[in-house]
């Protein structure tokens, strides 16, 4: 695979980058911020890239942050260090301990004060307790995360087309209000990298789904035509053979799957100024991002993460 590790994303305007060399391993850890998030001074926060790290299965060395088939554990334990120390919540030895889940692309949310004892099932973790580091680990599906800016409460989402049918975010949105008071306007949103319109092609089944879920949906969906050069340059042949418009051309189907859960934090009554959607298409970008389906399932998993300083 061709590696850039340098080049600029052109699609991640509104986000930005801070590149450094550690210390201990040499490994340049590369890491998302949304510029909204990074003006709130007690908050942590960040999106995790492919760049840095120690895992060596996904082409060159790789920050995979998910106990996959495919890598080791002691790599993927490693590269959590590696990126809590990058996150500035590690001393020696010592770190926020960090809250992860088993994903079901579900709407499940906990609110988690401590450490548990087991890990937790679903996609969805709040919390308002400070020195936890909560995270959903992601690889082509959305990870989002909600800060209260001022009941400093924090939330993480995994959000694929399902979580999204489900309304995930919307629903964290009111656990957030439930659990901490939080007041909509006071939220501020970051939806992180994952596929975009650009790539994301979907079956008409899910289609159908949204469309019993929102009345907005077909605004989600774009449909491409495959083209047919032949019918391109002939299309009297095939007019008088089939009314207009009844084309038989297989069409695809492309799901904005990041302007769906926009919408959810619009509607839930977030401010659209208060959202930052900019961050890059995971398949468009397999030289920085772990892309699921651009990697045909042999790829690592990046972390979306939060936090509230003491
Ligand atoms: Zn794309």
């Amino acid at each position: 695979m061709a590696r850039t590790p340098d080049a600029p994303c052109p699609t991640a305007f509104g986000y930005h980058r801070r590149v450094v060399t550690t210390s201990v391993a040499r490994n340049k850890l590369q890491l998302l911020h949304s510029e909204k998030l990074a003006k709130l001074p007690w908050l942590v926060h960040a999106f995790s890239t492919r760049q840095g790290g120690v895992s060596r299965v996904y082409g060159g060395k790789a920050l995979n942050l998910g106990f996959t088939p495919h890598d080791s554990r002691a790599a993927v334990e490693r590269n959590r260090e590696l990126f809590l120390k990058e996150l500035g919540v590690a001393s020696g030895r010592r770190s926020w301990p960090l809250i992860s889940l088993r994903q079901i692309h579900s709407d499940l949310i906990h609110r988690v004060d401590a450490v548990t004892a087991q890990l937790l099932v679903g996609d969805g973790l709040v919390t308002d307790t400070p020195g936890l580091v909560l995270a959903v680990q992601t690889a082509d599906c959305l990870p989002i995360i909600l800060a209260d800016r001022k009941r400093r409460a924090v939330g993480v989402f995994h959000a694929g087309w399902r979580g999204t049918v489900k309304r995930i975010v919307e629903k964290g949105v009111g656990e957030m209000r439930k659990y901490f008071g939080s007041d909509p306007r006071n939220l501020i949103a970051a939806i992180g990298p994952g596929v975009q319109g650009c790539c994301y092609d979907v079956g008409e089944e899910v289609r159908t789904k949204f469309e019993m879920q929102f009345a907005y949906a077909s605004s989600l969906f774009r449909e491409v035509k495959e083209s047919d050069p032949v019918r391109e340059k002939y299309p009297l042949l095939f007019l008088t053979a089939r009314a207009p418009g009844h084309s038989e051309l297989p069409a695809r189907l492309f799901l904005d799957l990041v302007e769906a859960n926009r919408r959810q934090l619009v509607d839930a009554g977030v401010l659209a100024k208060n959202i930052d959607a900019a961050a890059p298409c995971t398949s468009c970008h397999t030289e920085q991002l772990f892309s699921f389906r651009a990697e045909k399932g042999v790829t690592g998993r990046m972390m979306a993460v939060a936090g509230i300083r003491g």
